[in-house]
């Protein structure tokens, strides 16, 4: 956790539905602050007496709907094993470094460090430096870094997919579907029926395309796309990456400045596929984390495909082969509190038998049909987890309804949307914002 951390998310956003943060003081906090409510949380519902501290999971494993688990306290050396009907993994998953591959980067002379290990600016003062990754964390910690450096160069991601899918999404994008990057859905004209159709063609010809061939054929009528490099002879399929040309409307900082498509690191230059190059003196890397579950035994039968895909997990929540055992909290881009809230609804529902679950079968299909779904809107599979709006929350309704239980409040998902269209555009004061003014 950083030093300066303010939540990225309001208070009145944030908060478990039945107890709200305190109403004075700002709406984006400190997060020791979020550690308080937490405390309170706990105190007022009176759960510390259920609670474990300094105790780690070493290991899970099932037996005729038995879960035994072997516990060890910080400083013993003796492993105590306890027996459960139930099983709620709440690991969390910020805290496994998700490094990327550039090549390079190893052998970078350089300061090189990642998100997990930021703590505050004081070691970038002065110094020219590349963020690579433009998630929640990687804005926010370049912001704080430009404060202090020279020049500070921001690198944010690129859309892929494979050229099959390219008229489906434009037809998406159209329909004003298509979510991923939101600034793509915010006041964007649509691509015109031409281009539609002239992919579509070269799609279907089915042959090698030339960059250049699609390049021409999006900018002749559309001037607010860019086409990046398609290619992936290893891979065996062919990527397109399109871009729109401006990443966020918000202004910046005037020593930060965009890339995209980072090609590679030699000593301390950093080479981009446009041409451009950048000296960096550190390079700080925001690109995520990996999900993680050591103490989970083969017999649990959970595998993480793809690098992100935490499976086989019915409504992303109940382990189907094992369904006294459920995950709360694997998606992303969600508003956590009172979204781990509604998963944990979701499971009671089930182990209550106030719900009944489909066969396994149907489960294992609703799973496929997820990652379908995904695939066909020319996403890649290792996006199974991630739900930007409105997917999360169509998720809600989805689960709320199965378990009979109250969706996320109106008035949250309001909220959330503002905070992300004011995150938008304000990018450097939004967390000024009071709602409660
Ligand atoms: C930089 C950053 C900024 C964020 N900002 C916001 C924000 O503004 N607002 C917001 O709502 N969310 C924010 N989040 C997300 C939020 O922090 C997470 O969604 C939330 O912490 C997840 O809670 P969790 O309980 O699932 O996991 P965690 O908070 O990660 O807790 C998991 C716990 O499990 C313990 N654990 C792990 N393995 C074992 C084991 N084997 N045995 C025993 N214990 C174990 C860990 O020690 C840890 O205490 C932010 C996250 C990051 C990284």
């Amino acid at each position: 956790m950083y030093q300066n951390l303010r939540t990225n998310l309001p208070k009145e956003v944030m908060m478990f539905p039945d107890f709200p943060f305190p109403e004075e003081g700002p709406s984006f906090i400190h997060h020791t602050e979020v550690l308080k409510y937490l405390h309170q949380y706990a105190d007022y519902f009176q759960l510390y007496k259920y609670i474990k501290f300094n105790t780690e999971v070493c290991k899970v494993t099932p037996k005729e709907n038995i879960w035994t688990v072997h516990l060890k306290e910080n400083d013993a050396n003796n492993v105590e094993k306890r027996n459960f009907d139930f099983i709620i993994v709440c690991n969390g998953h910020y805290s496994i470094p998700h490094w990327p591959m550039i090549p390079g980067l190893s052998e970078f002379p350089g300061q090189k460090l990642h998100s997990h290990d930021y703590r505050n600016n004081s070691h970038f003062e002065g110094q020219e430096v590349v963020v690579v990754g433009a998630g929640p964390s990687g804005i926010d910690i370049a912001i704080e870094i430009a404060q202090v450096a020279k020049k500070l160069v921001e690198v944010y991601g690129e859309k892929c997919m494979d050229i099959k899918n390219v008229r489906k999404w434009c037809r998406e994008f159209n329909e004003g579907r298509i979510n991923v990057h939101d600034e793509q859905r915010s006041g964007r004209p649509s691509l015109p029926e031409s281009t539609v159709a002239r992919i579509d063609e070269m799609v279907r010809a089915n042959r090698r395309i030339t960059l250049e061939e699609i390049e021409d054929g999006l900018n002749e009528d559309c001037s607010h796309f860019s086409v990046h490099k398609i290619e992936s002879e290893t891979l065996g399929y062919r990527k397109v990456i399109l871009s729109h040309n401006k990443v966020l409307s918000s202004p910046f900082p005037s020593n930060l400045y965009l890339e995209s498509e980072l090609d590679c690191i030699k000593d301390n230059v950093v080479y981009f596929k446009n041409g451009n190059s950048h000296y960096a003196d550190s390079i700080l890397v925001c690109t995520g984390y990996q999900y993680d579950f050591p103490f989970l035994d083969p017999s649990c039968r959970i595998k993480i495909r793809d690098t992100n895909i935490v499976w086989p997990l019915y409504k992303h929540i109940i382990n189907v082969f094992h369904p006294t055992m459920a995950f709360i909290g694997i998606p992303s881009q969600i508003p956590p509190f009172p979204f781990f809230y509604q998963q944990i609804k979701f499971f009671l529902s089930a182990i209550e038998e106030k719900m009944i679950l489909p066969q396994e079968s149907e489960m294992l299909q609703d799973i496929d049909d997820n990652i379908n779904y995904l695939l066909n809107s020319g996403l890649p599979e290792h996006h199974a987890h991630k739900m930007p709006s409105p997917i999360l929350w169509e998720y809600d309704d989805d689960i709320s309804k199965m378990a009979s239980i109250k969706p996320i409040s109106q008035k949250v998902r309001e909220l959330y949307e503002i905070t992300s269209a004011l995150r938008k555009k304000y990018l450097l004061s939004y967390k000024d914002h009071n709602f409660n003014e």
